[in-house]
């Protein structure tokens, strides 16, 4: 191996210490009172997430309305030695907003949209400002912000950031990287670093955005950002299909790709078992008449004139039969019937945790490795945990499926989920033979962090490392995360 360009020096213990009533005080002065939360009652929502897996302890959570008061807070983080973990909307799924001991920043206060600008398609706005409300206010200027995930109603833009968010249209529009323009931070120092900017070409040296997107709140505390913007699509089609496998669902990628001029903006699959747990815990329809072991939800998205999308999709439709692709299939008649098909989809993560206990894997393989990775990985857990019900779904465009097994009917929950562990490390085990990411879209946090080690080249752990000392050279933010 090279010799280092540089040491790095393990970062300073993670255990955070005692806050003082006095450092409380200080903290809380810098909010006002009645944004910096102490009672017991206050704090509870920001220490349980979505899932239930990851509970955290905290003995303040402040909730700063601007960049200045984030920045004195970190500054007086950084001066005491004082531990923070940022916190957005709390939908994370690897425990990376949970804190152990250390103060939570909260950003849902700074919701503000500051501009969008239907000239440079673009929108900035303050890092608690949620999905869904980002979405709203590009669509009341008639264009798109296009990042696409099931718990948008919660989540902030600058979570969505800090965990590089993938999403549902990942496949057409790229994940949350990839429609940043710029982002203000503030950095472990306090000093704010405005790197807001439309611009859509800058070549002056390092990129530094990239650094804190997907740093899970490792390496600063991101304030504002501006987003790309797209026009709307005029028309769009949305089609639910059974199919015999993910490898004729692959095939139909690429007839619904080929025929729709590249016009496909989502293209999930599901299986039976997570279909017919929408069906029972959340209310939905079942979309066609007979049963099939495999679905796909697609959608196409363009500029025809009204009702151009829908004749382009039964066209597809069509020629699938005819090539054997699809079994059945429905295109949603109308935008109810559209959010109908969609919400099976949507619903197919909240809706394992009715049916007991989850052990779940969020990986990638490149895409025509995706029928063979389930192949192995299923015939693997069923051998490993008998009597389990699979559920992989998701992003199959992207080589992104959520390897979800939930437990036998009548299994004992926690002896179940004892099992995870080894479980994990042996489905991993597959995917690194297809060359996969353990991680495709959730990020490390701490469920992963200790396989990170295993699955880095030693270069690339000493890079990750050698970036937060430079940066956070205390271990105040998020400590203990990702690293
Ligand atoms: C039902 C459901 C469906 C989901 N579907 C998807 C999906 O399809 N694709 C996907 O990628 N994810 C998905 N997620 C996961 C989650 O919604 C995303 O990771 C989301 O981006 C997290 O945003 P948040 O605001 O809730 O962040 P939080 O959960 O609050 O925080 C996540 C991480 O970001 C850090 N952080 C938050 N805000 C900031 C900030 N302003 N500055 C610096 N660091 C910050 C936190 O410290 C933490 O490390 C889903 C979750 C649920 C519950």
């Amino acid at each position: 191996m090279c010799e280092r360009l540089w040491t790095v020096e393990p970062l300073p213990s993670i255990v955070p210490p005692m806050l003082t009533n006095d450092l409380i005080e200080k903290f809380s002065a810098i909010v006002g009172r009645a944004h910096a939360l102490t009672s017991e009652a206050g704090i509870a929502p920001y220490l349980l997430e979505p899932r239930g897996k990851f509970s955290g302890h905290s003995p303040l959570v402040l909730r700063p309305g601007g960049t200045e008061e984030v920045s004195a807070i970190v500054r007086l983080a950084n001066d005491t030695g004082t531990a923070i973990v940022p916190q957005g909307g709390n939908t994370g799924l690897v425990g990376a907003q949970m804190p152990a001991g250390e103060i939570v920043v909260s950003l849902s206060r700074m919701n503000r949209v500051l501009h969008v600008d239907d000239a440079d398609n673009c929108i900035t706005l303050e890092a608690g400002v949620t999905l869904h409300n980002a979405q709203e206010a590009a669509s009341a200027k008639g264009l798109i912000f296009p990042l696409w995930i099931a718990s948008q109603g919660t989540c902030q833009v600058g979570g969505n950031l800090a965990t590089n968010a993938g999403g549902i249209n990942m496949l057409a529009y790229g994940n949350t990287r990839d429609l940043c323009l710029g982002l203000e931070v503030v950095l472990a120092s306090g000093d704010v670093w405005d790197g807001l900017t439309s611009l859509r070409k800058d070549n002056t040296g390092y990129d530094l955005k990239h650094l804190f997107i997907g740093c899970e709140g490792t390496l600063g505390i991101i304030t504002a950002a501006s987003m790309k913007l797209l026009p709307s699509p005029a028309d769009r089609a949305t089609v639910f299909a059974a199919v015999s496998s993910p490898v004729e669902a692959l095939e139909l990628l690429s007839l619904v790709r080929r025929m729709s001029g590249n016009a496909v903006v989502a293209f999930e699959l599901m299986p039976r078992s997570g279909v017919e747990m929408s069906i029972e815990h959340a209310g939905c329809r079942d979309p066609l008449e007979g049963r099939s072991d495999w679905y796909v939800l697609f959608e196409l998205a363009g500029f025809d004139a009204e009702g151009g999308m829908k004749t382009k999709a039964t066209s597809i439709l069509e020629s699938a039969f005819e090539e054997g692709l699809v079994d059945d299939a429905t295109v949603a008649a109308s935008t109810q019937a559209a959010q109908d098909l969609w919400r099976i989809r949507e619903a197919m993560s909240e809706v394992q945790r009715l049916e007991g206990g989850s052990i779940k894997h969020d990986i990638s393989v490149p895409v025509s490795k995706v029928p063979a990775f389930l192949d192995q990985a299923t015939a693997l857990v069923k051998k490993l945990l008998p009597g389990c019900r699979p559920v992989p779904f998701g992003h199959i465009g992207d080589g992104n499926i959520h390897f979800n097994i939930s437990q036998g009917v009548g299994e004992d929950r926690e002896d179940f989920l004892a099992k995870w562990q080894d479980v994990s490390g042996k489905v991993h085990a597959i995917v690194r033979e297809y060359g996969g990411s353990i991680s495709a879209e959730h990020g490390i946090g701490t469920l992963k962090r200790d396989e990170l080690a295993a699955i880095k080249q030693p270069v690339e752990m000493e890079m990750m490392r050698g970036i937060k000392q430079l940066l956070d050279p205390n271990n105040i933010l998020n400590p203990g995360k990702v690293l």
